[in-house]
């Protein structure tokens, strides 16, 4: 590819295709990583620039954009440098930034420059623009990243009618670009993108681990790390759940059999979504994947939320019968923070409820939540269930559960999710961990 001359010295450049400035972003990135610098980018798309070119023809409008881009360019500094990346966007790169908060001053520098109007051959405009922005290294590892999340940035603030929006992680989760993730998410399970990543759950009475807690983590090469907060429910709406969850299922499985060989007891806990029960052919589909991993159904835990259970809870309760029936430990995740009524918990074909991080987590704390905890630990020991805490950040908030009766725990305290690697090495180390071989 052949550089425009004058590409690094110039402030601006005229109009660029997208691989020369695809390209000047990666070296600016380069270079900044070398520093460990931050690097700010911003899409910038004039709003108005349509009915300016109808108004009063494209020659005006080009003027309009020339005047512009000199306005924009008095105000950056001198190592900013403004780009024009189509018809009516600029990008502007930052590549020293001295942290976020300096990007911001550009936008409202930027915002200030253009309250005036334009004069341009003799017609008044005034311009209207909309600016996404990303930052490395708090957005994106690498340049595409962090093109691709200035330009969700900017598409949020079009669609917002806003001045300008900094990227935030939820926004790829709401549609438009929802499309975006989901095309992502068909190719991910075959490209090896997703990880799981487990989390120990202990028996407080006995002092021993009981099992892990499978929790998947996504890595897309073109949107970096997304939270399972915010792919989860779209795959929910998607036809990937089954596979999905059966990928979950499979791998779990699989894993377990390398801390099986030390540690039979400890067994596989799997979160299933609401969708998944309404669909009985899943019952089929996990008991062949034990019989794939040569896996007993104490091995596998589901999980599953309260408000799961309720969204047709005819439909969700056959599914969990079945999968109960058949020997597999289902759990009632998030609970407390549902609806279900003591009606459907006698009824229901669990043997553990887990008890809301939030109320957990503060419990230690805040006399409010401890009561919760105490009501839910004694509300499961009266059905005959087991009672698992969550979100335990202290030793604090142990020695409270082992006082109020509670059976298991789980938290940061214990242990972060990690993966299978440092799970094993944690099985063997812990003071919790036990080898019964
Ligand atoms: P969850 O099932 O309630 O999982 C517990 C979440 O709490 C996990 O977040 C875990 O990292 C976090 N956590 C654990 N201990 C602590 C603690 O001491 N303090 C705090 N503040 N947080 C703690 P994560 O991994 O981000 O997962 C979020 C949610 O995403 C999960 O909530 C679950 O609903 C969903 N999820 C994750 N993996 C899967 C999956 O494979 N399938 C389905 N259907 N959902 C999943
Ligand atoms: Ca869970
Ligand atoms: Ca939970």
């Amino acid at each position: 590819m052949e550089k425009d001359p004058g590409f690094d010295s110039d402030k601006s450049l005229p109009a660029v295709n997208r691989d020369a400035f695809n390209q000047f972003v990666r070296e600016k990135l380069q270079a900044c990583k070398q520093t460990s610098g931050i690097f700010g980018l911003i899409k910038l798309k004039i709003m108005s620039l349509r009915n300016v070119n109808t108004a009063f023809g494209y020659q005006t409008g080009d003027r309009l954009l020339a005047e512009f881009a000199h306005r924009v360019e008095e105000v950056l500094s001198t190592t900013d440098i403004i780009i024009k990346t189509g018809d009516s966007e600029y990008s502007i790169c930052f590549p020293s930034l001295m942290n976020e908060g300096h990007i911001i001053l550009a936008v409202n520098k930027i915002l200030t420059s253009l309250e005036n109007k334009f004069s341009i051959d003799g017609e008044a405009i005034f311009i209207n623009i909309a600016m996404g922005i990303a930052i490395f290294p708090n957005h994106a590892n690498d340049h595409d990243i962090l093109l691709r999340k200035a330009d969700i940035a900017l598409g949020e603030a079009i669609k917002e009618k806003k001045n300008y929006t900094i990227f935030q992680e939820r926004m790829i989760k709401e549609a438009p670009f929802n499309i975006i993730v989901e095309k992502e998410l068909k190719t991910a399970i075959a490209n090896n993108e997703f990880v799981l990543k487990y989390q120990p759950k202990v028996n407080l009475q006995n002092r021993s681990v009981l099992g892990v807690e499978a929790l998947t983590r996504w890595t897309s090469p073109s949107l970096g790390f997304v939270s399972p907060e915010v792919f989860i429910p779209i795959i929910e709406k998607s036809n990937l759940i089954i596979p999905f969850t059966m990928w979950t299922i499979n791998q779990g499985l699989k894993q377990a059999r390398e801390w099986r060989l030390t540690h039979k007891d400890v067994s596989v806990a799997v979160n299933l979504s609401a969708v998944i029960l309404h669909d009985h052919e899943i019952v089929d589909l996990i008991i062949r994947s034990l019989n794939i991993w040569d896996a007993e159904p104490v091995d596998l835990v589901l999980e599953v939320t309260e408000s799961a259970m309720m969204t047709d809870p005819e439909r969700s309760m056959e599914t969990l019968r079945r999968l109960h029936d058949f020997g597999i430990n289902i759990s009632i995740d998030d609970f407390g923070t549902g609806y279900s009524s003591f009606a459907y918990l006698k009824k229901l074909p669990v043997s553990e409820l887990k008890i809301d991080k939030t109320f957990v987590t503060k419990m230690a704390k805040e006399s409010d939540d401890a009561n919760i905890v105490r009501t839910i630990v004694d509300l499961a020991h009266n059905f005959g269930l087991y009672v698992t805490a969550e979100g335990v950040e202290d030793q604090a908030t142990i020695d409270q559960l082992i006082e109020l009766d509670c059976d298991h725990a789980q938290g940061f305290y214990i242990a972060r999710p990690m993966p299978l690697e440092d799970l094993l090495n944690w099985l063997g180390e812990s003071h919790w961990s036990r080898k019964v071989a």
